[in-house]
């Protein structure tokens, strides 16, 4: 299978929306004949739908109501096909599965039938992408990614079992791609009890990423609802400009500190099977869109500024910590209980820093109470709110003179927190307050890139 061409594209959710943007999705597939597995997110609108179902507790009339919502997306959608009737009684199977789901979900609140209400969307979804592949005379199919995405039980954010995946795939999925277009879902898995897993919010792209590399793919292609990834938020430069090519080390440190366009694990197994990823706008083949492979002939010193808001610094200060050694391994040691993954640090004699990305409503693990009452059972313990990350990223920065006046003199009356840098040579990092942070990037972005 790995020499033969094939691509696997991903569609998230506004691309798979309603009738015409799942359309144009499917007039890209017939135009491309190695593109013979597709990964499509829920229609968009419909996790978050899922995510109320699943996390409050609502009254029957609610509970019906976000159902006849989801079903409107979907009945929308089915209503432009020839096969609308049996398409609606497959869509009817879920949506009455949900309601069960949703219902049991009011009493007993587990995360276990959260995941399985939060997987109907992609389950719906795949249908109806398969069936408008067909309608354009494209031999699609939906396959049930379950069947070979397994996962541990951590439901929310399972991890998927790589060894598994790819047996799983070469047994049950590859052959299968021999003969059609193969449609299956993002973001969830099932676990070796047979419940249904998902990989954490913004999953699918992950989930393509595994799937192009157990299916040995020579490319994948993240089809989203922009023309590939900018030098900085358009919303906040508007000279910002999509990159043609960038390397997957640059890529990395984007997606990690910069505007969501890709789920941050995306590019892990596509680094580590060296295959390389297109990003662009499915509304807007023709646009392009941007190249993330090993090797780039173009390598820029300053490459794009990322910006990520509701940073927590969290400051650690222990005079023990003076030519001891082991205090560290303490403070990472609760960090690590408390399942907080830190972004940048830095240390002197007796104090460290450590950021945290802390976005209010989110589902990972925050900084709250509990971890500081701990920390403080150790040492001294200081906490920021209110601060951006902001983060430049490019080549051989770890190497390049002159950076403290590129950079900085451009901001000099702007309040810089913390400072990292030297750890990548694809990435300086600071702390901005948060009121700073749109002018710091307009105004290097307009110094570095124009
Ligand atoms: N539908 C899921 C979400 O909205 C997964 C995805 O689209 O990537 O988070
Ligand atoms: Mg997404």
């Amino acid at each position: 299978m790995s020499n033969v061409a094939l691509t696997v594209a991903k569609f998230g959710g506004t691309s798979v929306a309603d009738h015409p943007a799942m359309l144009r999705c499917a007039q890209i597939i017939k135009s491309q004949p190695e593109t013979r597995l597709v990964v499509v997110s829920a229609s968009a609108g419909v996790t978050n739908h899922l995510v109320t179902l699943s996390q409050q507790s609502l009254s029957l009339e609610e509970r019906s109501d976000i159902i006849e919502n989801i079903r409107t997306i979907q009945k929308n959608i089915t209503q432009h096909l020839a096969d609308e009737e049996p398409l609606n009684v497959q869509i009817e199977d879920v949506l009455s599965n949900l309601t069960d789901l949703a219902t049991q979900q009011n009493t007993l609140q587990t995360a276990q039938i959260g995941d399985a209400i939060l997987s109907c969307g992609e389950q719906m979804s795949s249908i109806l992408f398969a069936a408008v592949l067909r309608s354009i005379d494209v031999d699609g199919a939906a396959f049930d990614v379950r069947d070979v995405m397994r996962t541990n039980s951590l439901y929310g954010k399972a991890v998927v079992d790589l060894d598994e995946l790819s047996n799983n795939c070469e047994q049950f999925l590859s052959p299968l791609l021999a003969k059609q277009v193969i449609v299956t879902q993002g973001f969830i898995g099932r676990d070796g009890l047979g419940n249904t897993t998902t990989l954490g919010r913004g999953g699918s792209d992950y989930s393509a990423a595994l799937l192009a590399e157990a299916t040995r793919a020579t490319n994948l292609a993240i089809w989203t609802d922009v023309v590939g990834i900018f030098t900085t938020d358009p919303r906040i430069a508007s000279s910002a400009r999509a990159i043609p090519e960038i390397s997957f080390g640059e890529a990395a440190e984007m997606a990690t500190f910069g505007a969501k366009i890709l789920h941050p694990a995306t590019l892990i197994p596509a680094m580590r099977s060296s295959i390389p990823v297109f990003v662009g706008s499915s509304r807007e083949p023709e646009a392009g869109g941007t190249q993330i492979r090993q090797q780039v002939d173009s390598k820029p010193t300053y490459r794009s500024i990322a910006v990520r808001k509701e940073q927590t610094l969290v400051t650690v200060k222990s005079p023990a910590m003076l030519h001891a050694s082991g205090f560290l391994a303490k403070v990472f040691s609760i960090l690590a209980k408390h399942e907080l993954s830190v972004d940048l640090i830095t240390t002197s004699e007796i104090s460290v820093a450590l950021t945290f990305d802390n976005p209010t409503g989110s589902t990972q693990a925050l900084i709250n109470k509990a971890v500081v009452e701990e920390l403080e059972q150790l040492c001294e313990v200081s906490v920021e709110h209110g601060l951006s990350l902001i983060a430049i990223v490019g080549n051989g920065l770890d190497r390049s003179s002159g950076l403290g006046s590129s950079i900085f003199n451009n901001i000099e009356d702007i309040n810089i927190r913390l400072i990292c840098h030297g750890a990548s040579a694809n990435n300086l990092c600071f702390l901005v307050n948060e009121n700073d942070a749109n002018n710091v990037v307009e105004t290097l972005h307009d110094k570095l890139f124009v």
